[in-house]
């Protein structure tokens, strides 16, 4: 059995049906501070049976020992954390609380536990301003720019140290580029509570009438249109990183370093264009200033993650648009159905 941390959110629920599918048993851990109960019935409903569920806190070192001590759990998906970079400027240290704390906590019950197999949600944002693209495990952690990315950044070298110090330990530090997209069944999908910062949720709420425009920021970028340039990477191809990180973690020991992206990277108004033609939905556009903290271009190098996971990423960038605008297309019909109750 596997403890997923955070996995009533957009990534863990998909990290959850994923290794659900393969008759392997999950629990849950999720404080809903970002994500609904309603998250847990659609990951039964896609699995065919119930995952473990428990509402908690991961900072919570008492729960943690019980869980780990009163489920067969042999490995930890760490998925919880905050993640919106505006509010981490805002409230730095809820954010270093939960990200790095959460992190700090969770290793320490599992080494009383004995349990040393460990996945962790990271991110490119640890890459900093590398202007080398594509980018590889081998480039240099950069200086993010915000207190989430340093947090992401302190979090992998909480998790290089603790490895470091004991050799029963394997940690794998999954790199995400940027994730979109949506469960093929249009059940599961980013759900964002606030205004959305990332382009796709955005974008959608758009297309969907919710806002009225979307804000192209910055059009003067050294990249062939102008706008910024992204590794756009399936939830699910994601997903399945995870599981095959699992695997692999099984016969490696220490610190492992792997970049979940296509190795294809996507400008703005590449995906807008993209996005209009597969669903034939006009999206209204501002140009505005570059958003501050931003980089032009960022795109994995994905090599090491087939070479030693065997994994690639396998969707296109319109089956990600389709499969995330069924998502918000269920949202938006759940949303009246509720209202007109
Ligand atoms: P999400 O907000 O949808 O999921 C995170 C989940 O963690 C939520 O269900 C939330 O309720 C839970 N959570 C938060 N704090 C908790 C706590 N203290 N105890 C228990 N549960 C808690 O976010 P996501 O997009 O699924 O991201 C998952 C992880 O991946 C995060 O750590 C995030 O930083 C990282 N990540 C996400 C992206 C992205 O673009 N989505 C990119 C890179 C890295
Ligand atoms: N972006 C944009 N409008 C938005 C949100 C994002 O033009 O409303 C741009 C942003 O400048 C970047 C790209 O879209 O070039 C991806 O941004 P996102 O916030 O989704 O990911 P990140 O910058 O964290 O990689």
């Amino acid at each position: 059995m596997i403890l997923i941390t955070g996995g009533a959110g957009y990534i863990g629920a998909h990290v959850a049906v994923e290794w659900m599918d393969r008759g392997e048993d999950v629990l849950i851990l999720d404080n809903l501070c970002n994500s609904e109960r309603s998250a847990i019935e659609r990951i039964s409903t896609l699995a065919g049976r119930p995952p473990g569920f428990v509402y908690g806190d991961v900072r919570n070192r008492r729960l943690l020992d019980t869980l780990l001590r009163d489920y067969p759990i042999d490995a930890v998906v760490h998925c919880a954390g905050l993640k919106a970079v505006g509010e981490s400027v805002r409230e730095p240290l809820r954010y270093y609380d939960t990200n790095v704390g959460g992190s700090v906590v969770l290793c320490q019950a599992m080494a009383q536990a004995g349990v040393f197999r460990l996945v962790f949600s990271s991110s490119a944002t640890v890459y900093g301003d590398c202007t080398r693209m594509p980018i590889s495990e081998t480039c240099t952690t950069g200086q993010p720019t915000n207190p989430y990315g340093m947090s992401k950044l302190m979090c992998e070298n909480v998790m290089k140290s603790v490895a470091g110090s004991d050799p029963r330990w394997s940690i794998g530090l999954l790199r995400y580029f940027n994730p979109i997209g949506a469960h093929a069944s249009g059940l599961l999908g980013e759900a964002p509570t606030s205004t959305p910062n990332n382009l796709l949720p955005y974008l959608l709420q758009v297309a969907s009438g919710e806002r009225q425009a979307l804000s192209v920021y910055g059009r003067d970028y050294p990249t062939p249109d102008g706008t910024g340039v992204r590794d756009y990477i399936h939830v699910v191809d994601l997903a399945q990183g995870h599981t095959c990180a699992l695997d692999a973690l099984r016969e490696r020991r220490g610190i492992s370093v792997w970049n979940l992206g296509t190795g294809r990277g996507y400008s703005v108004l590449e995906v807008i264009n993209a996005f209009e033609k597969v669903t034939g939905v006009p999206i209204p556009m501002t140009f505005e200033p570059r958003r501050p903290g931003d980089i032009a271009c960022c795109w994995a190098d994905p090599r090491k993650s087939l070479e030693e996971l065997g994994w690639q990423a396998r969707h296109s960038l319109e089956s990600m648009l389709t499969d995330a605008w069924r998502w918000q297309c269920n949202q938006h019909r759940h949303e009246k159905i509720r209202q007109a109750n």
